[in-house]
């Protein structure tokens, strides 16, 4: 039965489960997708490790209540946090890393250490 290489789109003929023309198509295949996977990766990465930066000025600063409005025109990323959870009806609280912060109804981001196995 003729099938197609799903890398090149290249016809060739060989076991129902081969799925490749060659080995190169195989491994350009793989290498690809791990390009990809990387780049992501690399993206969150980037963004997670600018709002640590962004907080840590600011406790530095010492300034663990800063309008929301002023984060953000740091570029800070509100998006994008390595943990949340829910600490009381209406609230939350999420994580960088060991910061963790809350935002208040009037917008006032409150930033502590915390690590996310406590409760913060
Ligand atoms: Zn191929």
């Amino acid at each position: 039965m003729e099938r197609h290489c799903i890398r090149c789109g290249a016809p060739f003929h060989g076991r129902s489960d081969k799925k490749f023309c060659s080995d190169d198509c195989r491994s350009d295949y793989h290498n690809d997708r791990r390009r990809a996977r990387d780049k992501e990766l690399r993206t969150v990465n980037r963004i997670l490790s600018s709002n640590w930066r962004i907080l840590m000025q600011q406790l530095r600063l010492g300034r663990q209540d800063v309008p929301r409005e002023e984060l953000a025109a740091r570029n800070f990323n509100f998006e994008v946090y390595t943990a949340t959870r829910r600490c009381f009806p209406g609230r939350r609280i999420y994580w960088c890393y060991n910061f963790a912060y809350q935002i208040s109804r009037t917008g006032i981001v409150h930033i502590t250490v915390g690590d996310c196995r406590n409760n913060a």
